[in-house]
């Protein structure tokens, strides 16, 4: 089921891990996100929608940059991340239980929606439940330049696909396999797909700002 969404036409990027968070796991943030908004125009106090691909500390943390908006997860995530399989560490390592705990407070204050397995938050904007990875979510995202196709951990490097070779970190490999291939035939072509972690993806996709280097137009794939 799938719960109402009050949505509206903002639309922010995944919040991304904090810098403590990083620091503590001796991952540096080149860009915070709120800097990063900042230089495309978006104040991220006024984004009221963010969607979280799944929760894994590099997706879910700066909560507090959101302090006004709803969060777009699949039930299945929440369940994973808050149920048995968080009793081993293999499993839940790439969690960070202060980003759950603020999520689980979120909920209690209505501000997170609920999705199983797909749904149109906004004309064009749609959530797919691929799962392999927790209760792992992509988008797809209708433009003038054909679907773009936003992978998160669906796809870590654009050599997952293109080479067939997983990343390995999962916790269903045949969900992960089969996740590509959604991917593909949710996007228009192979170009349009984005993976979560690829520093290609800024050679790939034309930037945004002239004058700003290390963001670019997910809507411009260069392909
Ligand atoms: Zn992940
Ligand atoms: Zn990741």
């Amino acid at each position: 089921m799938t719960l109402p969404c009050r949505w509206t036409t903002s639309f922010g990027q995944s919040s991304a891990r904090s810098a403590p968070t990083g620091d503590k796991r001796g991952r540096s943030v080149v860009r915070p996100v709120d800097d990063g908004l900042a230089a495309i125009g978006i104040d991220h106090a006024s984004v009221n929608d963010v969607i979280i691909s799944h929760m894994h500390y590099d997706h879910c943390g700066n909560h507090h940059l959101f302090p006004n908006a709803t969060f777009h997860l699949q039930d299945a995530e929440m369940e994973f991340a808050t149920g048995r399989c968080m009793c081993h560490h293999a499993m839940s390592h790439p969690f960070e239980v202060e980003d759950v705990t603020t999520m689980v407070r979120r909920v209690y204050n209505g501000k997170v929606c609920f999705h199983d397995p797909e749904s149109e938050i906004a004309p064009g904007i749609t959530l797919h439940k691929v799962g392999g990875h927790g209760g792992l979510q992509v988008v797809r995202v209708e433009t003038d330049n054909g679907a773009v196709g936003i992978a998160s951990d669906a796809a870590h490097f654009y050599a997952n696909m293109e080479r067939q070779k997983p990343f390995p970190v999962f916790d269903r490999l045949s969900d992960v396999i089969l996740g590509v291939e959604r991917m593909k035939r949710l996007a228009s072509s192979p170009a349009h797909i984005v993976p979560g972690h690829d520093p290609l993806v800024l050679k790939r996709f034309a930037r945004s700002h002239q004058n700003v280097e290390d963001i670019v137009a997910l809507a411009h794939p260069l392909g």
